[in-house]
């Protein structure tokens, strides 16, 4: 059963948290590009400020700094004046350092008195301003040196800005270091906001959806019980009726098995009887032979036509195939028929046409069988006439066997029934045509478990021919196509 609720407790839960980090991290670093913008620029500002003022002044000095030693240049009076205008330019401002390069990378001036002097050449940003670019920087600092103090904490923000001469040329670096922790604490705070806010909304959200799902899981859940429960009741059900039937069958099998041996003592001595064995019979007493005779034989069809039912039913039937030749199927049918042929006074003929292999490869015992079951049926259904049996080549293929009689026929209705069980075309009260209903079931199940079909024209009052098809089967197995 698909478990819907843990589904979508587990995905929804990583998808939330998901979707809550991306956010934050997109804004974060959006605001953190936008917050970087902000200060180069404020940066910028504050260089142009620092050289529109001071630059005139302390660009000589700067010019001529190059061969100094650091000493001489942190105890220099101009360095002493250009902190102090600094300083008080600063006083108000959150910018924590200043520095100035020449264009050699020399340390020229810087707030931090320690660093006049150092060499800053190979810095990358530096380079980059001597080549007339701003290089910028977002670092964070445990501590820092501002102004002769140490700050901790803090995130610096420090751009390397190029400074221009009125004719254009670059003439130095500033280096400007821009406490901007405030700002970053806000954008942390903000993102915090945007983060929480956005949990919160997303925790209602999924308070809504698990009560639909646990809804909607729960629905399922019954559903899926009475499945269950209605699969095991089937499973109960086709078990039981799998029984019945198979019960049915056996008894079935085993009623019309031992019915057989009485009965043909029955006929066996009724036929002594008859024919004189036991003393000769009065005329009265020689009808009644008869007629014990007769009723018996139906009997005898009836079960066996039962016994073959059962065995279908079953399954049981597998076929024993082997060559045989044809003349001898057809003589042995014709011989059991003709006894009734002539009791009844219709004229019975067979015939094997010209074309039909000698040998046929098949099961003899049902083919005689079916051949049988349709001469009884023709011989039964025609008052006075013929019925002929025949034999031919259907196509190259197929080999064909064929009942004609000329007797009261069967109307288009009543055939389409006549080939399921039990299914009689003829009222049973009406004492001629005494049957089960039995022997076209049994025919067309014994033709197609031999891969053949049967098939019937006949139209009522005017006789009717059944023939089967069946697949010409040589003796090695194999169908001879034009053979
Ligand atoms: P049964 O002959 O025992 O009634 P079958 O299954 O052999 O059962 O035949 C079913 C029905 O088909 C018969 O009751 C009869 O109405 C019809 N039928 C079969 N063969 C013929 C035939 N040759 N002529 C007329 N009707 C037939």
């Amino acid at each position: 059963m698909f478990r819907l609720q843990r589904y979508f407790t587990i995905t929804s839960f990583i998808a939330f948290i998901l979707m809550a980090v991306l956010l934050g991290y997109f804004y974060r670093t959006l605001a953190f590009a936008d917050l970087i913008d902000a200060s180069e620029s404020k940066n910028v500002a504050l260089a142009q400020a620092f050289s529109n003022s001071l630059w005139p002044e302390f660009a000589p000095f700067v010019a001529a700094a190059e061969g100094m030693t650091p000493s001489e240049l942190q105890t220099h009076s101009r360095t002493q004046e250009l902190y102090e205008s600094v300083q008080a330019q600063m006083a108000s401002l959150s910018v924590v350092k200043v520095k100035v390069y020449n264009l050699e990378g020399l340390t020229v001036f810087s707030t931090e008195r320690d660093q006049i002097g150092e060499d800053k050449s190979n810095n990358l940003g530096y380079n980059a301003a001597r080549a007339g670019m701003v290089a910028s920087e977002l670092t964070f600092r445990d501590t820092f040196s501002a102004f002769e103090q140490t700050i901790e904490d803090r995130n610096v923000f420090e751009s390397y800005i190029p400074i221009y001469s009125p004719t254009g040329d670059i003439e130095g670096v500033f280096e400007i270091y821009d406490d901007v922790t405030p700002l970053v604490q806000r954008l942390e705070q903000t993102q915090r906001k945007i983060i929480g806010g956005v949990v919160a909304i997303l925790s209602v959200l999924y308070l809504v959806l698990y009560v639909i799902v646990r809804r909607a899981d729960g629905i399922i859940r019954e559903q899926y019980s009475a499945l269950q429960q209605n699969e095991a009741a089937l499973r109960l059900a086709r078990d039981e009726a799998l029984a019945a039937s198979q019960f049915k069958t056996r008894l079935l099998a085993n009623v019309s098995h031992d019915m057989r041996t009485p009965l043909n003592a029955i006929l066996g001595y009724a036929e002594m009887l008859q024919g004189g064995i036991y003393g000769d019979l009065t005329e009265q007493q020689g009808e009644a032979a008869e007629e014990i005779i007769g009723s018996s034989g139906q009997l005898l069809h009836f079960v066996n036509n039962l016994l073959d039912q059962a065995q279908l039913n079953a399954g049981r039937l597998k076929l024993n195939e082997r060559p045989f030749p044809v003349q001898w199927l057809l003589d042995d049918v014709h011989s059991l028929l003709n006894l009734q042929a002539k009791a009844k006074g219709v004229t019975l003929t067979s015939d094997v046409a010209p074309g039909v292999p000698e040998t046929i490869t098949g099961d003899r015992y049902w083919l005689r069988q079916i051949m049988v079951n349709l001469g009884n049926n023709a011989l039964k259904f025609t008052p006075v006439g013929d019925v002929h049996l025949h034999v031919f080549m259907y196509d190259d293929g197929h080999w064909a066997f064929q009942v004609v009689d000329t007797g009261i026929g069967i109307s288009q209705d009543v055939q389409m029934k006549i080939f399921e069980a039990f299914e009689r075309g003829t009222p049973p009260q009406n004492g001629d045509y005494l049957g089960s209903g039995l022997g076209l079931s049994i025919v067309k199940e014994l033709v197609s478990l031999m891969a053949g079909e049967v098939q019937v024209n006949s139209e009522a009052g005017h006789g009717s021919t059944f023939t089967v098809v069946l697949p010409l089967v040589t003796s090695s197995g194999v169908a001879l196509p034009g053979e």
